[in-house]
C-alpha cells in the first residue's frame, strides 16, 4: 500500500515522503519494531515511494515498479533472511555479490536484510564493508526488533526509523482504525463511507471494544491540548460520552455493529 496509508506512523511517513521528494535518498537505513510490526511489508512500500515515478515518495501501487515490488519480482530487490536463528555471514557475503550486479531496471539497487539484529558479529562486519563503500544508488534496509544487537558502527552509518509510538501491533492496527474513522469524522465523510470501513475495522465485538479504546484514547488526547484543535472542547467531552455510552452497549450485549454505527452516527450528527 501506499505510505499515505499508514495513519499510525503518521509523522515518520509525512518526514520519509518529503526526504524521498527533496532527492534525499540514504544508502542505508535501520526499519526498527516489535515482531508484532509487518516491517518488510513496509520496507516494501518504504521501497515503492523511492522508485515509483507515478507518485515519488509515496508509492502509487498501480505502476509496473510497484507491481512488481508488490508480488517480489522486482528484478533488483534482494532480501536475505535468518536461518534458524542468525543471519549468517554467508547469507551477506552472498547478498554482497549480488549487489555487484549493476540494476537492469533504474539507478538503484535496493537490498533487505530481515533479522538484521540476528546477524552474527561476523556478518556485521562484513556487511560494514558495504555500508563504509557502498555502491552509487545502492539502498540497504535492515529490518530489525533490537537494533542494541547491533554494533555501534553499523547503527552509526544508517538512517533509524522506530516504527510504533503504541504498545502492541494489534493495538497499532486498531488506533489506525481509530485514528481513520476520526479523520473521516473531521472530513464530514459520508455515513455509508464510514459504514464500509467500519465493517473492515471492526469484525468482532473485541474489535469493537479495541476500536472504543483508541477512538477514547485520540479523543482524550485532542482535549489536553496534544495534536489537532479541529473539534472543540465541549464538542470532545460529548463525544467521549457517546463512547462510554457505545461501551455500555457492548458490555449489556448489544449487538457490535449496531451499538459501533450508532456511536459513529452520534459522532457524526
Ligand atoms: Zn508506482
Amino acid at each position: 500500500m501506499s505510505l499515505k496509508a499508514y495513519t499510525a506512523f503518521r509523522k515518520l511517513t509525512d518526514r520519509i515522503s518529503r526526504a524521498i521528494i527533496y532527492g534525499n535518498v540514504s544508502h542505508a537505513y535501520i526499519i526498527e519494531g516489535d515482531s508484532c510490526i509487518d516491517k518488510a511489508q513496509f520496507a516494501k512500500d518504504f521501497i515503492k515511494a523511492i522508485l515509483c515515478e507515478e507518485e515519488p515518495g509515496f508509492g502509487c501501487d498501480r505502476c509496473v515498479i510497484c507491481r512488481k515490488i508488490d508480488h517480489d519480482n522486482y528484478e533488483d530487490l534482494y532480501t536475505v533472511k535468518a536461518d534458524d536463528l542468525s543471519l549468517k555471514d554467508a547469507a551477506i557475503s552472498a547478498l554482497q555479490e549480488k549487489l555487484k550486479n549493476k540494476p537492469t531496471g533504474g539507478m538503484r539497487n535496493i537490498a533487505v536484510i530481515e533479522d538484521a539484529d540476528t546477524m552474527t558479529v561476523r556478518a556485521q562486519n562484513r556487511l560494514l564493508k558495504t555500508l563504509e563503500e557502498p555502491n552509487r544508488g545502492t539502498v540497504l534496509i535492515l529490518l530489525s526488533e533490537n537494533t542494541e544487537n547491533l554494533l555501534q558502527t553499523i547503527t552509526s552509518r544508517c538512517i533509524i526509523y522506530r516504527l510504533g509510538n503504541y504498545e502492541s501491533g494489534k493495538e497499532t492496527l486498531h488506533l489506525s482504525g481509530a485514528e481513520m474513522m476520526m479523520q473521516m469524522l473531521i472530513d464530514g465523510a459520508y455515513f455509508c463511507d464510514m459504514k464500509e470501513q467500519l465493517g473492515k475495522i471492526v469484525k468482532d465485538r473485541k474489535d469493537a471494544f479495541l476500536l472504543l479504546d483508541g477512538m477514547e484514547r485520540l479523543y482524550r488526547k485532542y482535549l489536553t491540548g496534544e495534536g489537532t484543535q479541529a473539534v472543540r472542547r465541549e464538542r470532545l467531552i460529548s463525544n467521549i460520552k457517546y463512547i462510554e455510552e457505545a461501551r455500555r452497549d457492548l458490555l449489556a450485549n448489544v449487538n457490535y455493529k449496531y451499538a459501533v454505527r450508532n456511536l459513529i452516527l452520534k459522532l457524526g450528527g
